[in-house]
């Protein structure tokens, strides 16, 4: 996971500093030599680790600190606030003109940062707020790339406008908005070309966009994998034609995470979104302060909240409480659980955003596959099966191993084990029960 090798240092940090009760300038001295290591080797701007080590210092090797009651926690807090800061504090929204107007994004980066894939991300969440966008395929050097653009349109059911690669990607931005105009559209995308290095046409071909248009925000995507590569791509960018935002993507493999922790510093421009995933629902707004918190090991329970509340639909959760008390659930009512878990992004992400256990779990491989055996052998049962009117029989068992490609034993074992998990829900259940009806539950 992202950040794993810099959680760890830094968490060993505060595992010292935080046994010591007395604290001495030379212990947060050494402390910070350490902290410097660390953010060093996972690849943060150099400068940026100077600056960063000298406030936290400065802050730290007060009296106020030193002379404390808990001088150890207070230094962990000042990494922590300092780190909030470096990444810019607040989350940074893009805020769209009125509906009435049309809104112009334009989208740059270097080839396989992910803009193609992030321009359809972000399209899909305005789409979700309201919005309609369209996206424009500008990349005419890549016949790949429109395609490439039209299939995530599709995915996404956003439209995409082209006109293949015999015009100017401004000719094609200018008729691409007359269309939006003329068509309800208030969002526009432009999807623009890509090379593999900074170059100078790929930069004025941009600045002619951007001067001929009334472009709203300019947003960079950057892969998070090249570390000072990504840092240095963006000071270029901002330098030469001027971006708003970056979008930092593949913040799911295991970057070192300097280049989420040098942008900001660095360009003075806000990372907007991470993208974490494939899929083009994997887009999430950037935090500062929560970002912090995951990667000095104090878990992103905000995050993990508004995951569950997007996935769990609210009116199903009280038929599932009624279902608990009743125990009347079913192995329908399984599958639905299980779907939910999978919206909330599986056991592992999960779990890396519960505080404490990213780094319990980095060495333990959560077998995401083992939760599809349960689901195999539900989706092998009869409707009345699923609903509990037929009883599984010996037979039945048979019938529904060979469909899940599992042996009866592994049928047995999951019957018996929904069947315990019944009981408990019961059990549980009606402990809250007992407790609203005393009136001090809600
Ligand atoms: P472009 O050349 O900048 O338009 O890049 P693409 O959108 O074609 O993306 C390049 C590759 O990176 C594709 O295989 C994408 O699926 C992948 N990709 C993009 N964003 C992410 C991300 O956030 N996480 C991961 N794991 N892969 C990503």
């Amino acid at each position: 996971m992202a950040f794993d090798s810099l959680s760890d240092k830094l968490q060993n940090v505060f595992k010292k500093l935080r046994s010591k009760g007395v604290l001495t300038e030379d212990d947060v001295k050494e402390a910070m030599k350490e902290v410097k290591r660390a953010l060093l080797e996972a690849d943060v701007n150099f400068k940026v680790v100077k600056s960063f080590v000298k406030s936290v210092s400065d802050r730290a090797v007060g009296e106020e600190v030193l002379k404390g009651l808990n001088p150890g926690h207070m230094v962990i807090k000042i990494v922590k606030e300092e780190m909030d800061k470096l990444m810019g504090s607040e989350m940074t929204e893009i805020k769209l003109r009125p509906s009435n107007e049309i809104t112009i994004i334009m989208m740059c980066g270097l080839q396989g940062a992910g803009k193609t894939t992030t321009a359809a991300k972000l399209a899909y969440q305005f789409k979700n707020k309201g919005k309609k966008p369209l996206l424009v395929a500008c990349d005419v050097y890549r016949p790949a790339a429109i395609k490439q653009l039209q299939v995530n349109g599709e995915k996404v059911g956003v439209p995409v406008f082209a006109m293949g690669d015999n015009n100017k990607p401004l000719d094609i931005a200018k008729a691409a908005i007359q269309h939006a105009a003329k068509n309800n559209i208030n969002l526009v995308f432009l999807d623009t070309a890509g090379r593999l290095h900074v170059d100078e046409d790929m930069m004025n071909e941009l600045a002619e966009i951007k001067e001929n248009l009334d472009i709203a925000y300019t947003i960079l995507t950057v892969d998070s994998m090249t570390g000072q590569d990504a840092v240095n791509v963006a000071t270029t960018f901002n330098d030469k034609i001027g971006i708003d935002g970056v979008i930092l993507t593949k913040l799911d493999g295991d970057t070192r995470g300097g280049a989420a922790l040098s942008i900001k510093a660095v360009t003075g421009k806000p990372i907007l979104y991470s993208g974490m995933g494939e899929k083009l629902t994997d887009l999430e707004p950037f935090y500062p302060d929560r970002m912090a918190s995951r990667i000095l090991g104090m878990g992103d329970v905000e995050s993990l909240i508004e995951k569950a509340q997007s996935a769990i639909d609210e009116e199903k959760a009280k038929e599932m409480e009624q279902k608990f008390r009743k125990a009347s659930f079913d192995f329908n009512d399984f599958l639905d659980q299980m779907a939910q878990l999978e919206q909330m992004g599986g056991m592992q992400e999960i779990l890396s955003m519960m505080p404490g256990m990213a780094s319990q779990m980095k060495n333990v491989e959560i077998d995401e596959n083992a939760a599809k055996t349960p689901k195999a052998i539900v989706l092998s049962m009869t409707p009345r099966e699923r609903s509990l009117q037929d009883p599984i029989s010996p037979s039945r068992k048979k019938r529904i191993a060979d469909g899940a490609g599992v042996q009866i034993a592994d049928v047995n074992r999951f019957l018996k084990q929904f069947e315990q998990s019944k009981k408990m829900m019961k059990q549980m259940s009606g402990m809250m029960g007992g407790k609203r009806k005393r009136g001090g539950f809600k």
